[in-house]
């Protein structure tokens, strides 16, 4: 895998003569953000606390700064993106799998220890099917591309054309995203991967289904957007992540 990279950077400096001032990564698993380590990697074999950042310093000569890929991508759409304007910020990766993402005052929030904002494996279904992470009926297990395809043998793309499916998929999306407005008060939950392409199809029944869902009582804002930046909220949150501000904090 990196030796991929380094002949990607190698042909932009040939052809380009291309050299960075920052250099910001999106990471698709968990990352120790104050030792900026891949924690493990489920994509990539081998890539357990993978020295990625010092490698790609030695590469690149600039400074590189690296966090999760859903953190990152909800800096994307704060910044650039859907959820601009609005604080704090909910981002949530719909995709293959899901992630998420925290954003208030112009920052990532991590928690203690890196892990803020996984609501993939928030326990949807107690009694549900086997997730990878070893226990059942999560967000990422009922929702996600992955195994959705999986589960009825055919892409999200095509399952969400139907109206019947979609009313079905929604309460299970729903209750995540209750999870998050309980707890967080966004000002916006702002939803990209490759499943909110399906626009208001989506949208529409998944805003009623949370209206329904939420507690009575709660006058928490339910305002749920589809990503703007689409494909590029990640690469748009690495050029934010990347700026000098945030390589003058370390
Ligand atoms: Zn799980």
């Amino acid at each position: 895998m990196f030796a991929e990279v380094e002949r990607i950077f190698a042909s932009w400096r040939e052809q380009h003569g291309f050299q960075p001032d920052a250099c910001g990564i999106g990471f698709g698993g968990p990352v120790d953000f104050p030792t900026q380590t891949v924690t493990l990697s489920t994509h990539v074999k081998g890539w357990v606390q993978y020295p990625l950042v010092a490698n790609l310093k030695q590469l690149t000569g600039a400074p590189v700064l690296m966090d999760n890929d859903a953190n990152v991508g909800a800096l994307g759409e704060a910044k650039y993106g859907a959820g601009s304007g609005a604080d704090p910020l909910f981002y949530m990766t719909l995709s293959t799998g899901i992630g998420g993402g925290i954003v208030t005052n112009g920052a990532i929030y991590r928690g203690a220890d890196s892990y803020a904002g996984e609501i993939g494996h928030l326990n949807i279904e107690p009694e549900g099917p086997d997730c990878l992470c070893g226990s059942r009926g999560c967000l990422e297990r009922m929702c996600c591309g992955l195994w959705l395809e999986n589960d009825y043998g055919k892409p999200a793309s095509v399952l969400l054309q139907d109206e019947q499916f979609v009313r079905k998929y929604v309460v299970h999306l729903a209750r995540g995203l209750k999870a998050a407005l309980m707890l967080l008060n966004p000002a916006r939950i702002v939803i990209g991967g490759g499943i909110s392409k399906a626009g208001d199809r989506l949208f529409v029944p998944l805003r009623e289904e949370l209206n329904r869902q939420m507690t009575a009582w709660s006058r928490a804002r339910r305002d749920v957007a589809p990503a703007q930046l689409q494909d590029d909220s990640i690469l748009y949150g690495c050029l934010a992540l990347a700026g000098a501000g945030n390589h003058k904090m370390r």
